[in-house]
């Protein structure tokens, strides 16, 4: 299975029980198959930080003006949930299997050591822009993007150390 932003060929993992694809060594992005991604719910906040610290090489060329095509299903393209460029952060699901891409580079950068009150702040305004502009409460109206904003929240949820995580989600 390669990754569906830099081609690299990514690397099963298991972390508390989830199965993951990590694109290691090259963009970093994850992938999760749906029936993995259900399992979140019930695990605890930051139970996968490890899975933001997996090594990155820098100056990879990821594709990020064209929808990706999903690693599973090849021919079908991923649906883009949220994108930003300043933030870079990128959520895709693909439309056939449910299974979710997520690119957080700017998040895994603050996520590598004890995080410092500047990787607070950094924090807080990437969450910002990922929880109150790109699901914003008022664009989830209907039970689809509701369920992929509790999914999103989730993922969020799962991988980032909680100094950095907000207290205020999608969710409450
Ligand atoms: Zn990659
Ligand atoms: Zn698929």
């Amino acid at each position: 299975m390669n990754c569906p932003a830099c081609k690299n060929e990514l690397k099963p993992l298991q972390i508390t029980g989830v199965k993951v694809q990590a694109c290691e060594g090259s963009c970093g992005g994850l992938w999760f198959e749906w029936h993995e991604i259900k399992k979140l719910k019930d695990r605890n906040a930051a139970a996968g930080t490890e899975l933001l610290r997996v090594k990155r090489a820098e100056g990879v060329h990821v594709f990020r003006d064209v929808q990706h095509p999903c690693p599973h299903c090849i021919h079908t393209l991923l649906y883009r949930h949220c994108f930003n460029r300043e933030f870079k952060y990128e959520v895709d699901q693909c439309a056939k299997c449910a299974g979710f891409w997520l690119d957080a580079g700017a998040l895994a950068h603050l996520a590598q050591d004890a995080p410092t009150e500047s990787d607070q702040q950094k924090a807080a305004a990437y969450f910002k822009s990922l929880f109150e502009e790109s699901l914003k409460p008022e664009n989830l109206t209907d039970p689809d993007t509701q369920e992929a904003a509790q999914t999103i929240v989730h993922i969020f949820r799962f991988l980032t150390p909680q100094v950095l995580f907000p207290t205020k989600t999608p969710l409450n």
